[in-house]
């Protein structure tokens, strides 16, 4: 080992000396890309992603995010206690002073709540989960946030799983700090295309990594857990011929869409979408110098 760094260091000093680099090969890296973060995104609106992702800008209300997060890290945090102490955590009480704990630990990273409303919403959520539905999931997860990733040709497919049960067949499980879209709107109908194409990439990372696909995925909406009659489950099954060739065509379109990106980075050209969701470009941190958004006004 000393002796590779050794040469490698050795030819260092040697392309430092000589000026120029050992290869005229430019080796291009491959890029990561997520379902979340970048597919949804650029089919959202390629400018409204460009801005972000390439140019780097921040959204101006991290806020937004924060409410899934910290139901998100307090879920992790809980099924760190079962795994630890061997117990689940229920009582109300305790269930706060975690949230209390992870609340600061957000402020110092700049991200708070949007309101006390908000705040009061999430830790309800929580509570409501560990009462309803604590005893039954949490001893059955066997990884929370699961990071997966597969090296595609042209990048790498990555993905963190929310959770992973052990229902006697694996589960995937994708949390969603919000209400079950309505199917039965053009845009909650979109949304519920989108989540179940979520976990068509989490399925077939998983069966990349473990050589079979789980038995289901499953998108839990926590925001229906404070309904009297909600519907916290989505599930969809991997044990479907039909399933997996969605899986597969979504796998080939996906890389069809890195290709689009790429390509957009290239060229630094960022198109308007087609079609958009109003709601979408007036909480736009780019709405003001955007000329579909001042058409629609
Ligand atoms: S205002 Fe709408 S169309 Fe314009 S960049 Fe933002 S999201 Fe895209």
């Amino acid at each position: 080992m000393e002796e590779v760094e050794r040469l490698i260091e050795k030819l260092k000093k040697y392309r430092e000396r000589i000026e120029r680099p050992l290869t005229k090969k430019k080796v291009k890296l491959k890029e990561r890309y997520t379902i979340t973060g970048d597919i949804i995104s650029y089919k959202i609106c390629p400018r409204q992603y460009g801005l972000y992702k390439f140019y780097g800008f921040s959204p101006s209300n991290p806020t937004q995010e924060w409410y899934g997060s910290i139901i998100h890290r307090l879920l992790k945090r809980l099924h760190t206690t079962y795994r630890i102490e061997k117990r689940i955590v229920k009582d109300e009480r305790e269930i706060e002073k975690l949230f209390n704990l992870i609340e600061i630990s957000m402020e110092s990273e700049g991200r708070r709540a949007s309101s006390p409303k908000a705040r009061e919403k999430a830790l309800q959520v929580i509570i409501t989960f560990c009462k309803k539905y604590g005893e039954e999931l949490i001893p059955k997860i066997k990884e929370a946030e699961l990071r997966l990733l597969k090296e595609m040709d042209n990048y790498i497919l990555y993905g963190i799983v929310d959770a992973v049960l052990n229902n006697e067949e694996y589960e995937i499980w994708d949390y969603k700090g919000m209400e079950r879209p309505d199917p039965k709107k053009p845009s909650g109908k979109k949304k519920i295309e989108l989540y179940k194409k979520q976990l068509f990439v989490y399925g077939y990372l998983f069966k990349e990594r473990n050589g079979n696909y789980p038995k289901k995925g499953v998108l839990m909406f926590l925001n229906e857990l404070l309904k009297e009659k909600g519907e916290p489950f989505l599930e969809i099954e991997f044990d479907r011929k039909e399933t997996i060739r969605e899986v597969e065509d979504f796998i080939r379109e996906f890389s069809e869409i890195v290709r689009e990106i790429e390509k957009s980075k290239e060229e630094n050209r960022w198109e308007l979408p087609k079609e958009i969701d109003e709601k979408v470009c007036k909480q736009c941190d780019f709405k003001f110098d955007c000329e579909r958004f001042r058409n629609s006004l």
